[in-house]
């Protein structure tokens, strides 16, 4: 049995001397110091009783190697959390003290011979002061590890755990062998011993199930996290400074930077801005010689390269003196969410973009409709005055023509109107003009306006003979019901009727325009009210219009406290429904 326990400290060690040479860390080096230090002590102490003479020797050895990785172990929680200067000093100068108290006295290499006093002192000094250098950390790490991110805390108490671990191995497996003298005794305290090596290895380098498992309580606010980043979208800097809390809670990094396409910083989180820009700086170079994500260069930042539609930004992460060192598993998780980040920073550029495109088409709308209305105004007065005959007698074909040219000039005029209404209700200065009116005498004006356009049209109208009191801007409610009769007399044949009622429904009034017309497709229904949202069928093509009017007449009506349905079967003819609140 002490023969596995040795073999399971060498290999111990041998991994951490490994892992050492490998990264040259201070932090890694006082490891392997301490347990190789442990591991000769492990391997000394079985040859103790048949050394004779060179027992004082020995002893003496094993008390320094003991001591010693005490003094490493403490040294490996200073790299953590650094002591003060001059505790430093103080807890090398003791260990000196105590190891040449210890080769004073001759400590005997068995324990189990009486002792002089001076001798129980110094074994008392020897392993009081390797447990204070040991037992500080465990109490130490556990308090420091409240209130961390999960997996910095998870590692804090991981790593205390690995020095509680060794000091009951120590206890266990070296002095507990030699003050015990049952056989089954030993062996149970052996098999302990044996038991905590490997732990002690996960301790101190969690291996990546373990690191997954410290990350899974971040798992679930991670999942919200991403669900924020992807649904809002103030603005770039806010974004990204929201994708760094989450980088550094899902690796427990101490700080982190998220750099731009044009190598800006868009954001950093736990860095002063000074340390951040040299961060940034260093990624850059690194981004630029395609070392990507490599962790060749700066050993201990993470680099991972956000490929943005404006080009290669990138993500560092900067650990700190409690991140588990990265692995391969943090690395490809960065990865994946780094590409969340990405798209999600993307969206805020995108939708900048597109509300400046949107900006730009309101204001176009703007300016032509305004433009358009000074000539379409001269255009409509002189071929009213021609048909009038005010401008002198006119040959009868030309006059023929005279209606069909009138009818065009006011549907050019009612989607200049239509351009202008949708361009004031974007930028926030559609006022509404209520009044109390009558709804029957505004229906009726609506459709005598429509009344050239509905010259060769079967129509019929069907209003109540008493006045329907409402409070509406009189035109905005005209300009409803004429688009509504306007879309009737184009969307359905010449020979279709249609039929105009306005009634009571309680508290509202209704005004109902049915056509037979080509009616619209259940799929289609949909798109109806949207802005510029046009049916594209091959019936239709010929037809002009913006995919304005329904759009501004639901919004019109909603802002009347009413609302516009439809109500249609392809082919066979549809129903739009306005309704608005009256005064009972
Ligand atoms: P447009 O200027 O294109 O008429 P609208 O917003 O008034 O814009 O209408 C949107 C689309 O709805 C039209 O392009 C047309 O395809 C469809 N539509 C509107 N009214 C009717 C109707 N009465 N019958 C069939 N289709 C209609």
């Amino acid at each position: 049995m002490p023969l596995a326990i040795e073999v399971a400290f060498v290999l111990l060690t041998v991994a951490m001397v490994t892992d050492w040479v490998g990264h040259r860390e201070r932090r890694r080096g006082y490891l392997a110091l301490a347990f190789g230090s442990l591991t000769l002590l492990v391997l000394l102490a079985p040859s103790l009783p048949q050394a004779g003479g060179y027992a004082p020797l020995i002893t003496g050895a094993g008390i320094l190697l003991f001591l010693l990785s005490g003094w490493a172990l403490l040294m490996f929680r200073d790299s953590f959390m650094p002591l003060g200067v001059g505790t430093r000093r103080f807890v090398a100068v003791v260990i000196v003290l105590v190891a040449v108290l210890a080769w004073i006295v001759q400590l005997p290499a068995d324990t189990q011979r009486p002792h002089a006093p001076l001798q129980t002192f110094a074994l008392a000094a020897v392993l009081t002061t390797w447990a204070l250098c040991v037992g500080e950390p465990i109490v130490t790490m556990l308090l420091a590890s409240r209130g961390r991110p999960a997996v910095e805390g998870a590692r804090m108490r991981a790593l205390s755990l690995g020095y509680a671990g060794l000091v009951a191995v120590v206890l266990f497996g070296t002095l507990g062998g030699s003050l015990v003298n049952n056989d089954q005794a030993t062996l149970v305290l052996d098999l302990v011993a044996l038991a905590i090596v490997p732990m002690l290895f996960f301790s101190f380098y969690p291996p990546t199930w373990l690191r997954r498992m410290w990350s899974q309580p971040e798992e679930e606010e991670l999942r919200q996290g991403l669900h924020s980043l992807l649904t809002f979208s103030p603005d770039r800097v806010t974004q990204a400074g929201r994708a760094l809390e989450w980088s550094t809670r899902l690796v427990g990094g101490a700080g982190a930077v998220i750099i731009d396409s044009d190598s800006s910083i868009l954001a950093f989180r736990g860095l002063t801005e000074e340390s951040s820009k040299e961060v940034a700086a260093t990624a850059t170079t690194q981004i630029q010689e395609g070392e990507r994500g490599s962790r060749r260069r700066a050993p201990s930042n993470l680099v991972i390269p956000l490929e943005l539609q404006e080009g290669r930004g990138a993500m560092v992460i900067v650990p700190g003196p409690f991140t588990p060192l990265f692995g391969d598993d943090e690395l490809i998780r960065l990865r994946q969410y780094a590409s969340s980040i990405t798209a999600s920073l993307d969206r805020v550029t995108l939708t900048a973009r597109i509300q400046r495109l949107e900006e730009a088409k309101t204001e176009f709308m703007n300016i032509a409709s305004h433009e358009l209305r000074g000539p379409m105004t001269v255009i409509k007065g002189y071929l009213t005055m021609l048909e009038a005959g005010s401008l002198g007698p006119i040959a009868p074909k030309a006059m023929s023509v005279l209606p069909l040219l009138i009818g065009k000039a006011d549907e050019v005029n009612s989607m200049i109107e239509q351009m202008l209404e949708a361009a004031r209700l974007e930028e926030g200065h559609f006022d509404l003009h209520k009044a109390e009116v009558d709804l029957v005498e505004l229906t009726e004006l609506a459709i005598d306006s429509m009344r050239p356009m509905l010259a060769d049209r079967q129509l019929e109208v069907d209003v109540p003979s008493t006045p329907l009191p409402a409070a509406v801007d009189g035109d905005r409610f005209q300009i409803v019901v004429k688009n509504l009769i306007s879309n009737a007399i184009k969307y359905s044949p010449e020979e279709a009727p249609i039929k105009i009622v306005l009634d009571r429904n309680g508290k509202t009034a209704r005004v109902k325009v049915i056509d037979k017309g080509i009616g619209i497709a259940a799929e289609d229904q949909a798109k109806l009210f949207t802005r510029f949202g046009r049916i594209e069928r091959e019936s239709t093509m010929h037809v002009a219009g913006t995919g304005l009017g329904l759009w501004l007449s639901r919004e019109i009506a909603r802002m009347h406290d009413g609302d516009i349905t439809c109500d249609s079967v392809e082919g066979k003819g549809s129903t739009f429904v306005f309704e608005v609140p009256i005064i009972a």
